[in-house]
């Protein structure tokens, strides 16, 4: 065993903080407040490699493994959660074309993203088909040469500004089993049809573009297929086996910065004429905070290690996932609590990291969900 980590490494995560610390940093609050893309924030990261880092060399990336984007992920979300996530959707569903594409899609949708000349998104969720995605009703009609879209899907991020989506289509709905009903389809979106209406006020990460994405009679060429018809199902968990490990990452960086937020107040912070620091109530919750990230990062490193060697551990990613975004919940919510009252203000950041947090429970599987999959996988039921 070797936890050492790589002099490249050590220099990737070296200048993914002084590119967060410096640039993020600066427009994050604005950004959560206005609601707005950072379009050339994207561009200088691009040009720095922080945009789909796990691309491979062939494709236009750099071709790093999926724990270097990890750690960039961990720095940008420790320093700006919603930046953070800016840049982690940007390539959010590129591993689907990376595993299942034609070598001719990838050299035509894969080096623009990694440029930030193009943005994607991965859309799956319905209104009646949230966490039971193999339910999901958005129809795929062949007709000709080409796939007629139908349906509505609900909370896309980037469903107002990519360039292309992927949809989670139903293209066999005669097959007797549920996994094997569904299709990957690329739909550009400027296509007649494709209509998207941001959400605005979200709770948290309020730079991040989501909106609800409709599909009337949405034609595109059967060559948009992405894999195999009626392997969606399948090749969706495979994609979830390796962004639950990155965004379990998102956790860890949110946590650490919420706990540095902490340490800082707390040092300076007096009551009872004492440093707050000097309580040993306050000691002990900086025992506990860092000793869950410390586990959490453990944890998603374990698992991104995994994947950069070939080795798909659902069960892995699953706890991954799981333990570091319930770890940034309760690391958030004790570091705003040190900062007594003024940690409910807007003019400390620790209440911006507050409210993104509990997205990380949410989205890419429930925390139940990823429950679900360790319980059963430990288990051996279906
Ligand atoms: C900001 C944001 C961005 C998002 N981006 C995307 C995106 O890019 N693409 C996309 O496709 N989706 C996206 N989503 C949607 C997200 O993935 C879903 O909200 C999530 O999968 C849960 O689905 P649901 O909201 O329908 O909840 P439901 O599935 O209805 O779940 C409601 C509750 O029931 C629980 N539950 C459900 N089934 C079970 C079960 N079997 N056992 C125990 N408990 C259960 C859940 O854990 C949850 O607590 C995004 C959501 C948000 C808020």
């Amino acid at each position: 065993m070797d936890f050492e980590m790589s002099n490249r490494q050590k220099q990737i995560r070296l200048a993914a903080r002084e590119f967060a610390e410096g640039e993020l940093a600066a427009i994050g609050q604005e950004c959560e407040i206005k609601e707005s893309f950072p379009r050339d924030l994207i561009k200088k990261g691009s040009q720095l490699g922080f945009v789909g880092a796990f691309i491979k060399k062939e494709n236009g990336g750099l071709g790093l493994g999926f724990l270097e984007h990890a750690i960039i992920l961990e720095e940008f979300w420790r320093v700006d959660p919603g930046l953070g996530q800016v840049f982690s959707s940007l390539t959010f569903g590129a591993e689907e074309l990376q595993f299942f594409a034609s070598e001719e899609q990838k050299k035509k949708y894969l080096p623009a993203l990694v440029k930030a000349e193009r943005i994607m998104g991965f859309s799956i969720t319905e209104p009646e088909a949230g966490s039971d995605t193999a339910s999901a009703s958005t129809s795929a009609v062949k007709d000709g040469e080409e796939y007629v879209i139908n349906g509505n899907k609900v909370m896309i991020t980037n469903g107002t500004i990519a360039n292309f989506i992927l949809v989670y289509c139903l293209t066999n709905p005669e097959e007797p089993s549920k996994s094997k009903r569904h299709s990957i389809i690329l739909v550009e979106t400027d296509r007649p049809g494709y209509k998207a209406d941001q959400i605005h006020r979200k709770m948290g990460i309020r730079a991040s573009d989501t909106a609800n994405i409709y599909f009337n009679n949405v034609r595109v060429p059967k060559e948009n297929l992405i894999g195999k018809e009626g392997n969606g199902f399948s090749q969706l968990m495979k994609f979830f086996d390796h962004s639950r490990s990155y965004v379990a990452a998102h956790g860890v960086g949110l946590a650490q910065g919420a706990m540095e937020q902490a340490i800082n107040y707390v040092k300076k912070r007096k009551q009872f004429g004492k440093s707050i620091a000097s309580f040993q109530a306050t000691q002990f919750k900086i025992a506990d905070m860092a000793t869950l990230i410390e586990t959490a990062r453990s944890l998603v490193y374990k698992s991104c290690w995994n994947l950069d060697r070939g080795n798909i551990d659902s069960l892995l990613a699953a706890m991954a996932k799981w333990w570091a975004c319930n770890v940034a919940v309760r690391v958030v919510d004790e570091a705003l609590q040190m900062h007594g009252g003024y940690g409910y203000l807007e003019d400390y950041p620790i209440e911006r990291f507050y409210r993104a947090a509990k997205i990380l429970e949410l989205y890419e599987g429930t925390r139940e969900i990823d429950k679900m999959m360790i319980g059963r996988k430990i288990l051996g039921v279906t």
